[in-house]
Order: C-alpha cells, then sequence, then structure tokens
C-alpha cells in the first residue's frame, strides 16, 4: 500500500474524549472513529487489525472442527421466551418492534438461534460431536459504554456452539476450545492467563475467561504465588474468619460524626482502625424495598456473591439515595445494622466483630461499641467479600495475587439449559430423545485490537504484535522527490517485497522525514527499512524493530529474504 492512498487519518493532539492509552492511540493512529455512544466506525487501518485477528480465530477454530455459519443479528421474541431468557435479560437487550408491531431483540449473544438449528437439523446422534461458529457482530446496551471498543455496545465477537449427547462428549468438546484458545491467544502474541470464572446470566456449570494482562483492566484476577490457581476475583470463595464472636467489652454509644463521609475519614476522626468497622450497603430486592448487606470496614463486598443472596433483585442493583433515605432514615454514610427494619446479611467476617463501629441510621451519627446479639441481632452469615492479596488460596496451594486483566474470552460448558427449556432433543441409540449438552464460547474480536494496545504501546505510540499489524513493514524512502535512484530503488523495493508476500506500507509522500518517523511509530509497524542515498552508495539499508529500538543494516539485494525469515519466525511461533 502507498500511504499516499491510504486513508491515514492520524491526530497530533490527544482527543480528550478517551481515558485508556488505547482509547486514545486508536483515535490518534486512525484506527476508529466514534459515531455516538459505544458506536464506533473502524477506518482502513483499525479494519485490517480486525481481519488478521478474525483470520486467526477462524483457522483456529477450523482446525478445532468447528465449522462456520451465520446467524442473524435480529432475533425474534419468540425464541427467547421459549428460553425464559426474554424477561430475564434486562436493559441490555435491546428490543424493537417491526411494522406489523412483532418483537424483536438485536442479539447480544446467540444461544436461542443456534439451539433452534440444533433442534431442527440435528438427526441422529451419529452427527455429534458439531460445533458450529460465527463471527459476527452483537449489540448490548451496555450501562457504562466506555474505553472506545473496549467495551462499546456494538461489537464483533466469534461466538462457537457444542452439540453433545453426553457430559462426558461436552467435556472433549470444551477441552478442544480451550486449546484453540490458547493457540488463538499465543499466535496473536499477547501475554494472557486463563481463570476459572462465573457462569453468570449465560447460566451453565464450568466456566472460564481468557484475560490480557494489562493495568488498565476492569477485572481483578487472583492467582496462586506458587501454585496453578487462577481465578476471576469475584468467584473466589473466602476462608472463613480465624477467630470467633468474642464477648462484648465495652457499652454502645452514639457519637457525632458530622464530617465523615468516607470509612477513611470516619476512622480518623474515632481513631478507630476500618478492620473494627462495618459497612452497610442497601441492594434493591426483588420484590420491592431493599436489603442489608454488611462487610467489614477494610472489606470490598463482592457482587458476583451478592447476587446469591436471597431475594436479591438480579441484575444487583444499588438503592439509590432517596430509597435509602426512604428505607433507612439516613443517607449511604451513616447506615447500619442497629435498628434497621429490614432483611440483612452479614459477611463472616463481619460477623465475629465485637465492639465495632457503624452508622446510627442518622445522618451524622455512628454508635461504637456495637455488639451481635447484645445490641442486635445477628444476621444470617454468608460470604460476601473479596478476598485480599496474601490470603491463602482456596486450594491450600500458595497465596493470592491480584492482578488486573482484559477480558478477551469466555467459554462455558452450558449443560442442558437451553436445550430442555427449547426442546431440543437428538435420538440417542435406542431412539430415546435426549436434550443435548451444550457448551459456548466466545472472543471479542473488536475488543482484542485495544487489549493488545493496553499491553504493546511506549510513548510514541503503538507497538503491534506482527500477527495482526496492519502492515509488516513500513518503508521510508528519503528525499523521495529530488533522488531519482531512490525513487527508482524504493519503488524496486516495494515491488519484491510486495512479491515476496510481506506486507508493506510505502510512505511516498513528499512529507519531512520526521513526520514519517513519527506516524510509523504512532501506528505501530513493527518492522521499519529506510532507504537513502548514503545506504544506496554502499548498497545497504537501514533496518529498525519498532518493539526495542534494535537496529540493523541490511545489504539491499538480501533485505526481502532477510525480512520473510524474519516474519515467517514471528508468525510461526506456535503453528507447528
Ligand atoms: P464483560 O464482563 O466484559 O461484559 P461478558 O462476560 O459480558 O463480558 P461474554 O458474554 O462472555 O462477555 O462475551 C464474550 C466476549 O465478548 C467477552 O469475553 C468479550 O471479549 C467480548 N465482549 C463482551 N461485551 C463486550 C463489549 N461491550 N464490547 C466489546 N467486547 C465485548
Ligand atoms: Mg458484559
Amino acid at each position: 500500500m502507498r500511504t499516499s492512498r491510504l486513508l491515514l487519518a492520524t491526530l497530533k493532539e490527544d482527543p480528550s474524549e478517551a481515558e485508556i492509552i488505547s482509547h486514545r492511540l486508536m483515535l490518534r493512529a486512525g484506527l476508529i472513529r466514534r459515531l455516538a455512544a459505544g458506536l464506533y466506525s473502524w477506518l482502513p487501518l483499525g479494519q485490517r487489525v480486525v481481519n488478521k485477528v478474525a483470520a486467526i480465530v477462524r483457522q483456529e477454530m477450523d482446525r478445532a472442527g468447528a465449522q462456520e455459519i451465520v446467524m442473524p443479528a435480529i432475533q425474534p421474541s419468540e425464541l427467547w421466551q421459549e428460553s425464559g431468557r426474554w424477561n430475564q435479560f434486562g436493559p441490555e437487550l435491546l428490543r424493537l418492534a417491526d411494522r406489523h408491531q412483532r418483537d424483536f431483540c438485536i442479539g447480544p449473544t446467540h444461544e436461542e438461534v443456534v439451539t433452534d438449528i440444533a433442534r431442527r437439523e440435528i438427526r441422529s446422534y451419529r452427527q455429534l460431536p458439531l460445533n458450529l461458529y460465527q463471527i459476527q457482530t452483537k449489540f448490548r446496551d451496555e450501562v457504562r459504554p466506555r474505553f472506545g471498543v473496549m467495551r462499546s455496545r456494538e461489537f464483533v465477537m466469534k461466538d462457537a456452539y457444542s452439540f453433545d449427547m453426553d457430559a462426558a462428549g461436552l467435556a472433549k468438546s470444551y477441552a478442544l476450545m480451550h486449546d484453540a484458545y490458547v493457540r488463538i491467544f499465543e499466535r496473536i502474541g499477547l501475554d494472557f492467563r486463563v481463570v476459572d470464572a462465573d457462569p453468570g446470566a449465560i447460566g451453565g456449570s464450568r466456566s472460564q475467561e481468557f484475560h490480557v494482562l494489562a493495568d488498565s483492566g476492569e477485572d481483578a484476577i487472583a492467582f496462586s504465588t506458587s501454585g496453578d490457581y487462577a481465578a476471576n476475583l469475584e468467584t473466589v470463595p473466602s476462608a472463613p474468619p480465624e477467630t470467633t464472636l468474642a464477648a462484648p467489652g465495652q457499652a454502645m454509644e452514639k457519637v457525632a460524626t458530622p464530617d465523615a463521609h468516607t470509612i477513611d475519614e470516619l476512622c480518623q476522626q474515632l481513631n478507630v482502625a476500618s478492620s473494627r468497622c462495618v459497612k452497610t450497603l442497601l441492594v434493591r430486592a426483588a420484590q420491592g424495598g431493599c436489603i442489608a448487606l454488611v462487610v467489614r470496614g477494610d472489606d470490598q463486598l463482592n457482587e458476583v456473591k451478592a447476587s446469591r443472596v436471597p431475594g436479591i433483585k438480579l441484575p444487583l442493583e444499588f438503592a439509590g439515595e432517596e430509597q435509602v433515605r426512604q428505607a433507612a432514615g439516613a443517607g449511604t454514610g451513616s447506615l447500619g445494622p442497629v435498628g434497621l427494619h429490614l432483611p440483612c446479611y452479614v459477611d463472616a467476617h463481619a460477623a465475629v466483630l465485637a465492639d465495632f463501629v457503624s452508622g446510627a441510621n442518622e445522618d451524622g451519627y455512628h454508635l461504637r461499641g456495637v455488639n451481635w446479639h447484645r445490641d442486635v441481632a445477628l444476621p444470617e452469615a454468608m460470604d460476601l467479600r473479596n478476598v485480599k492479596e496474601g490470603e491463602k488460596t482456596p486450594d491450600g496451594n500458595g497465596e493470592i495475587a491480584i492482578a488486573r486483566g482484559i477480558e478477551v474470552g469466555h467459554i462455558f460448558q452450558l449443560g442442558a439449559k437451553y436445550s430442555v427449556a427449547m426442546n431440543a432433543t437428538c435420538p440417542d441409540e435406542t431412539g430415546r430423545a435426549i436434550p443435548f449438552e451444550m457448551g459456548c464460547y466466545g472472543i471479542g474480536i473488536t475488543r482484542i485490537p485495544a487489549a493488545a494496545i493496553e499491553q504493546c504501546h511506549d510513548e510514541r505510540g503503538i507497538v503491534w504484535p506482527t500477527a495482526i499489524a496492519p502492515y509488516q513493514v513500513v518503508l521510508l524512502p528519503m528525499n523521495l522527490a529530488k533522488s531519482t535512484r531512490v525513487r527508482e530503488a524504493a519503488q524496486a523495493l516495494y515491488s519484491e517485497l510486495s512479491d515476496a508476500g510481506i506486507e508493506v506500507l510505502f510512505d511516498d509522500r513528499p512529507v519531512r522525514p520526521g513526520v514519517m518517523f513519527a506516524e510509523a511509530e504512532l501506528i505501530g509497524i513493527p518492522h521499519r527499512l529506510v532507504l537513502g542515498e548514503r545506504g544506496l552508495d554502499r548498497n545497504e539499508i537501514e533496518y529498525k524493530r519498532r518493539r526495542d529500538g534494535a537496529e540493523e543494516k541490511v545489504p539491499l539485494d538480501q533485505v526481502v529474504k532477510w525480512l520473510r525469515s524474519l516474519i515467517n519466525t514471528e508468525l510461526l511461533r506456535v503453528n507447528a
């Protein structure tokens, strides 16, 4: 590609709409443009990256024996009624009516449609195992679309669905997908971890997520410092407290805390440790009203665990300031279990506190010396907290360390959840109708370029792994306009590189070398060649690697072969 012909839409200034580095760089390098909240256009350079990601995913899915299909983005409500999700799915599901007033949704995922295909088309157990996948546009009306294509409303997903007759078959199909995913992320060239996950709204039993490690990641992942344990923090069970409830030592008293709006301010004012306080949070109940959840002041509420509290409204929703005031007679900063007439659950670590501090359910006041049983009945204790670094892993093998991750893939063993609900069965050897054992497997195709940039960038711009770079090589001729020799040599080299199957961006614009260098670095092309008069005199070309700035002079007549083998080794790393 000649740069003069490319819609190169780089920006000099940092766009103000971007909060994280990948979003900023994707806008600055001209990969994407925002149309509306959570809706992005992919410009040529960006779309090339998306295509490369999709090609790797497609190859590995095919290699694992999955078959590509495409299902409609718009889905009829009847199928969602059958699975029960028409009513369960919250406002993330964008619903619409056609001209005949029939209800539809824009697919956020495709379990219903693919189960419908399976129940119509699969006639015999001999056709199994079967795995169908698609690379297709999804829509989820996210509460907070942000970070550009990282959490957008419209995005491209690869979703695959496996069908088996029994649990053993499902386990095999699942293992195949697990291994295909490992190959995909290794080939793309990212540092990733596979972690145990919560099956969430999709349902089912076993589930694992693939996370690209990056500080800006929205998820916390917990892993063992010395063992194999790795799980999304939201699913890690907390060990029970080591202490038991002690007898009261202090009398309960009400203290004025006019300036304490946070736990830290409260601790400072009363001179107590946050581990001696409790936080009380109100969430909405399914039947209306609120439920109170109590955790220790130094602990964080785990929302996945909280979603298992009986009677809670799903998805979990915190009560608004007004609802809190109505239910408790005070604002969120002054809540506590004493005198609170609401269903209440307490985290096991807060249930063993004696002489603790809590809100008084009166604005500007707290209670000191509170004791369970004596001052307030001890509510049912549950595991409601996030585990912390340094605690023992659930398998007892090492201590927990926590890193940030970006979820790029998710695999589930669904079991018969959808096949039973939608009566999708297949006759077994004896002719008995058996519901399919299903698995589903997603990859965020359009999230991957953003995740890759979060992991691979420097102060000058993007540093693409070669496997997904929009171009593999950038060829920068010096003084093209003035030097016939350079022009001819550069044109010849451009043709030779292209003929060797190397994807090269040839900067034939009449711009200053400084501009060429800066833009090539911003858009992150992994390999750079600079051709000038001086090099021609010596029959050599200057090579520079984007990743680490390593430089080399390469004989001009060998550079194509040399680059070809360099790129081949990069791309074939896990291909064998
Ligand atoms: P998240 O927790 O990030 O919302 P999810 O658990 O809802 O993800 P899945 O339903 O498992 O996601 O979808 C499969 C994959 O699709 C995810 O692993 C992620 O890579 C991608 N994905 C999900 N939501 C979005 C989004 N709003 N924008 C871009 N990619 C997304
Ligand atoms: Mg989601």
